[in-house]
C-alpha cells in the first residue's frame, strides 16, 4: 500500500515545518487524479501520527477534481477519474491539474 509511504512523508514534512508540540488540525489536498486513496491516507494517518505532535489531530482531506485539455476536440474538461477520458471519447488529453497532493493548512493548539 503506497499510501503508507505517502502519509509518512506528509507527516514528516509537517513535523519538520511546524515546530509546535501539538498540531490539532491538518488539511490535505489530494487531487482526484493523484491516484492516492484518501481513505487509505486517513487509515495510515492514525498509525503514522501516533506518538508525534500530530497524534489525535483532525485530518481534513479535500479532493479537487482535475482538469485537462483534449487534443481531439480542443475543449478543457473536468476530470474526476484517474482514467483520463474526454466527453468526446478521446483519451488524447493533457492533464492540467488534479494530480497534486499537498498540505493546505495546519492548525496548532
Ligand atoms: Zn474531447
Amino acid at each position: 500500500m503506497h499510501e503508507l509511504g505517502i502519509t509518512q512523508s506528509v507527516v514528516e514534512a509537517v513535523l519538520d515545518a511546524v515546530a509546535e508540540p501539538r498540531i490539532t488540525r491538518l488539511q490535505l489536498e489530494i487531487g482526484k487524479l493523484s491516484g492516492v486513496m484518501p481513505d487509505s491516507v486517513r487509515f495510515c494517518f492514525d498509525l503514522v501520527a501516533q506518538g508525534t505532535a500530530l497524534e489525535g489531530a483532525c485530518l481534513d482531506i479535500v479532493e479537487p477534481a482535475g482538469s485537462g485539455r483534449c487534443h481531439a476536440c480542443g475543449i478543457e474538461c473536468e476530470l474526476s477519474d484517474p482514467i483520463v477520458l474526454c466527453s468526446c471519447g478521446s483519451a488524447d488529453v493533457t492533464v492540467l491539474s488534479g494530480q497534486r497532493l499537498r498540505v493546505r493548512s495546519v492548525e496548532v493548539a
